[in-house]
């Protein structure tokens, strides 16, 4: 009886310890909070990987775009030097899971502020203004904005703010919706899709790449302001990338950021938003 008992406690003992190992080996980044991270000098930070001029795993594995460059300059001010930083693809599903989950710090991911992820997550920014468009085959004339949408097969991607609004608003549009924008593209090229929809930004990304293949129409049709997302009540964290997003945008590094990303292409850089402390 008495050994039984004492085997049992042993058992529990290391299973407690083995438990609470694990926790310190793996799990244990999750009790720390991103400021935390910034001061030891280590930010995870969510991107995305397939969007060229914005967010980009390039071949040789490093990382370029608009987005890789204003998560740098933020990680720059809050005190984390570009080698401390490990980037973690974020598609544009995942993003919210990935914040609440802690397996990020935060994200920079064409990321758009909106009042049903901010129940899940905060933002803040915003950092740039973009706006829903189009992006069709070179030869296609009969698509010039969201009105020739009817019957035509659109993509966009799952949980994206311009698939919800395709869905909501063009119920005559078939939608499809992979993960991530480079099937869109592929579905573009193989014919099986009439057009891509997401932010104008993105889509002339794509479009520059495609040397001539795609063409970017009509006017933008909504308003994307991008933020970055961060743990939902991390009030002190918002502030502080806040205060550097407001600090880069003044010394002029977010313009550089643009010019030498996104402004490549030919794509004018804009008047930077006023960030919202909400
Ligand atoms: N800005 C939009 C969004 O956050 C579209 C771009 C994206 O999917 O990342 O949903």
């Amino acid at each position: 009886m008495r050994i039984n008992r004492a085997l049992r406690l042993g058992i529990g003992v290391t299973a407690l310890a083995v438990a609470a190992a694990t926790t310190a080996g793996c799990g244990g980044s999750s009790n720390k909070s991103a400021l935390d991270h910034a001061k030891d000098g280590k930010l995870t930070i969510g991107i995305k990987f397939d969007q060229p001029g914005l967010g980009l795993r390039n071949k040789d594995g490093s990382y370029s775009g608009f987005d890789v460059e204003i998560a740098k300059l933020v990680a720059g001010k809050l005190g984390v030097k570009p080698e401390g930083i490990t980037f973690k693809e974020s598609p544009s599903p995942q993003r919210e899971t990935l914040i609440e989950n802690g397996q990020v710090d935060y994200i920079v991911a064409t990321y758009s502020i909106s009042d049903s992820r901010k129940q899940k997550v905060d933002f803040a920014g915003p950092y740039y203004v973009a706006g829903q468009s189009l992006l069709v085959r070179k030869d296609n004339t009969s698509i010039n904005g969201p009105e020739d949408l009817k019957g035509k097969k659109v993509c966009s991607v799952k949980g994206s703010t311009p698939a919800q609004n395709i869905e909501k608003n063009f119920p005559d549009t078939q939608l499809q919706a992979p993960d991530t924008y480079s099937l869109c593209l592929e579905g573009l090229k193989a014919g099986s899709y009439d057009a891509i929809t997401t932010d104008d930004i993105i889509l002339a990304g794509y479009a520059a790449q495609s040397a001539g293949s795609y063409k970017v129409v009509g006017k933008p049709f909504t308003t994307e302001n991008y933020g970055i997302g961060l743990k939902k009540g991390d009030k002190e964290f918002r502030n502080k990338v806040n205060d550097a997003i407001e600090a880069i945008i003044a010394d002029g590094s977010w313009k550089k950021a643009f010019d030498d990303t996104v402004g490549v292409s030919g794509y004018q850089a804009p008047t930077p938003p006023k960030v919202d402390r909400y």
